[in-house]
C-alpha cells in the first residue's frame, strides 16, 4: 500500500517535470517566434522604403511618360522586389516583376500594408508619392519568408515537444527514483520494526537534508516509544512482583494453619496476618488503581480552593501527628483565593501521598511539617506553588532524580518497614501533571526535605492575587 503510495509520487513527480519543461519550451519558442516576427516585418518595411527613395531619385520623365532605368530594374529584381509606377492620373507607366499585367492595388499615399493578391499569395506594399514627375510608386515584396518561418517553427516544435517529454520523462524517472530512494529505504526498514525489535533505528546516513530529518524524527519517535514499552514492561513486571510477595505468604500461612488441628487462640493470630497480608494487597491494588487514573486525562474539573483543601487534610492528619509529637501546620497564607481549576479527589490524593510521607520519613521522635502556599509566576507554570516542608531525615542526593519512579524506595528496608510500594510519589507526580502542573523535590541529608506542588491557575478568579 505505501509502496504504492510512493510509486504514486514518482509518476506526480515525472508528470509535473514533462509538464512543465513542455510548457517552457512552448513559451520559449513562442517568445523566439514573435522576436523574429518583428524583426522580418521590420526588414520587409526597410527594403520596400529603401527600394522607394532609390527609384524616387532615378525614374525618367521623358514627354509626360515616366519609365525606371534598365540598371534599377535589375537590382530591384534581384532584391525580389515587384513595382507599378504610376504618373499623376494614376495610369500605370512601368512595372518591375510580377506586377506586370496587374493593375494596381488601391493603397494611400504614405502607407504600407499587407494584401492579398491570390490563394496564399500574400505581399507587402507601399505607395511612396514622385515630388517631381508627380507621379508615385507602389513598391511590393512577397511575404512568404514569413510564412517559412511560422512552418520552420511549427516543424522545430513537433520534433522538440515530444523530444523534451522524452527525455523529461526519462530525467524525472531518474530524478525521482534518486529522491524517493531514502524514503523507500525507511518504508521498508519501519515496516521491519515490531514490538520485540524496538531497538532497532533507521539511522539514515548521507546529507542532512529534509528526509535526513524525516529518519532522525522517526528514530527519536522510536527512542520514546521503546522507553515506554519498558517502562511498562518494568512496571508489570514490578506489580507482579509486589503481589507475589503478600500472596506467597497468604498461602503459606493457609497451608501451616491447615496442616494441623489448632486451638482457637493460635488459628486468630493466624488470620490476624493473613488479614495483614490481604490490606497490603488491597493497598497495593488501590493505588495501582490510582495511578492508571491519574495518567488519564481529568474527567471532572472544578474551582478547586487550596487552602480549604489543604486544612481538611491536615485534620485527617492531625491525630496521627499528634500521636507522633510531631507539629503540623499550614502557615497562615497573606494571599486569598488560591483557587485552581481541577479534580478535588485527585488533587486530595497528591496532597495526602505528599503529608503522609512527610509525616510518616520524620521518623521516630518529634519533628515538624510546615505547609505553604505562595502565587508562582513564570513561563512553566503561573499559578499556585504549595510547599510541604519536613524536618525528616532528608533524602540522600543519589536517590533524588529516581523519587518519582513507580516502585522507588529511596530506602528499600526502611520503607517496607512504613508498608510503602513507592507508588506514592509517583501517583502525586501523575496527578499534577494531570493537572498540568509538576512536583519538585530538594532535600538535606539530616536536616529534612521540601517537596514543592507547582499548580497552574486556571479561569476567572484563579489568577493568583499580589
Ligand atoms: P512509599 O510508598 O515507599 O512511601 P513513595 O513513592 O511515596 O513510596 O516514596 C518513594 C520513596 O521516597 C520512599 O520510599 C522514601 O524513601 C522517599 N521519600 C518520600 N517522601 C519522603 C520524605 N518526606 N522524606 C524522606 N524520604 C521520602
Amino acid at each position: 500500500m505505501k509502496v504504492n503510495r510512493v510509486r504514486t509520487l514518482r509518476a506526480r513527480l515525472v508528470l509535473w517535470t514533462m509538464l512543465v519543461n513542455a510548457l517552457l519550451l512552448v513559451f520559449l519558442c513562442g517568445l523566439a517566434w514573435v522576436v523574429l516576427r518583428q524583426l522580418q516585418s521590420r526588414q520587409l518595411d526597410d527594403i520596400l522604403q529603401l527600394s522607394a527613395a532609390q527609384l524616387a531619385s532615378a525614374v525618367d520623365v521623358t514627354g509626360g511618360q515616366l519609365s525606371i532605368p534598365a540598371g534599377d530594374t535589375e537590382i530591384l529584381t534581384a532584391r525580389g522586389v515587384f513595382v507599378w509606377l504610376l504618373d499623376s492620373t494614376n495610369r500605370i507607366n512601368a512595372t518591375i516583376g510580377r506586377s506586370k499585367g496587374l493593375s494596381a492595388p488601391a493603397l494611400d499615399i504614405g502607407t504600407i500594408r499587407d494584401f492579398q493578391l491570390g490563394p496564399g499569395d500574400n505581399v507587402r506594399l507601399f505607395h511612396a508619392r514622385l515630388a517631381e514627375s508627380g507621379g508615385s510608386i507602389i513598391v511590393g515584396v512577397s511575404l512568404q519568408s514569413l510564412v517559412q518561418t511560422d512552418q520552420i517553427f511549427v516543424l522545430a516544435l513537433g520534433i522538440a515537444v515530444p523530444l523534451v517529454l522524452l527525455l523529461s520523462a526519462a530525467g524525472g524517472l531518474f530524478l525521482a527514483g534518486r529522491a524517493l530512494a531514502p524514503i523507500t529505504a525507511i518504508t521498508a526498514q519501519a515496516r521491519r520494526i515490531h514490538h520485540d525489535n524496538l531497538s532497532e533505528r533507521l539511522a539514515l546516513g548521507g546529507p542532512r537534508d529534509e528526509v535526513h530529518d524525516l529518519a532522525q524524527t522517526f528514530d527519536e519517535m522510536l527512542d520514546r516509544l521503546q522507553s515506554s514499552f519498558e517502562a511498562e514492561r518494568r512496571f508489570t513486571a514490578d506489580a507482579s512482583h509486589e503481589l507475589r510477595t503478600p500472596l506467597s505468604l497468604l498461602k503459606a500461612q493457609i497451608s501451616l494453619a491447615l496442616s494441623h488441628p489448632r486451638d482457637a487462640e493460635t488459628l486468630i493470630r493466624m488470620i490476624s496476618a493473613m488479614n495483614d497480608d490481604v490490606d497490603r494487597m488491597t493497598r497495593l491494588v488501590q493505588n495501582l488503581l490510582a495511578l492508571a487514573r491519574s495518567e488519564a486525562p481529568l474527567d471532572t474539573r472544578q474551582p478547586v480552593e487550596l487552602n480549604g483543601l489543604l486544612q481538611d487534610l491536615i485534620q485527617q492528619l492531625q491525630a496521627i501527628a499528634d500521636q507522633r509529637h510531631i507539629s503540623l501546620a499550614l502557615e497562615e497564607s497573606p494571599q486569598a483565593g488560591a483557587v485552581i481549576t481541577g479534580d478535588a479527589e485527585q488533587l486530595a490524593r497528591l496532597f495526602m501521598n505528599l503529608l503522609d510521607n512527610a509525616i510518616k520519613y520524620i521518623g521516630d521522635g518529634s519533628g515538624n511539617v510546615q505547609v505553604r502556599i505562595a502565587p508562582s509566576e513564570g513561563k512553566r507554570c503561573a499559578g499556585w506553588v504549595t510547599s510541604i516542608a519536613d524536618s525528616g531525615a532528608g533524602i540522600a542526593p543519589e536517590y533524588l532524580p529516581h523519587l518519582f519512579d513507580r516502585f522507588y524506595r529511596a530506602d528499600p528496608a526502611r520503607a517496607r518497614h512504613t508498608g510503602g510500594a513507592g507508588l506514592g510519589l509517583s501517583i502525586a507526580q501523575a496527578i499534577a501533571k494531570q493537572h498540568e502542573g509538576y512536583i519538585t523535590v530538594s532535600s538535606q541529608p539530616g536536616h529534612g526535605s521540601v517537596f514543592k506542588v507547582w499548580l497552574p491557575a486556571r479561569t476567572g478568579n484563579a489568577a493568583p492575587k499580589k
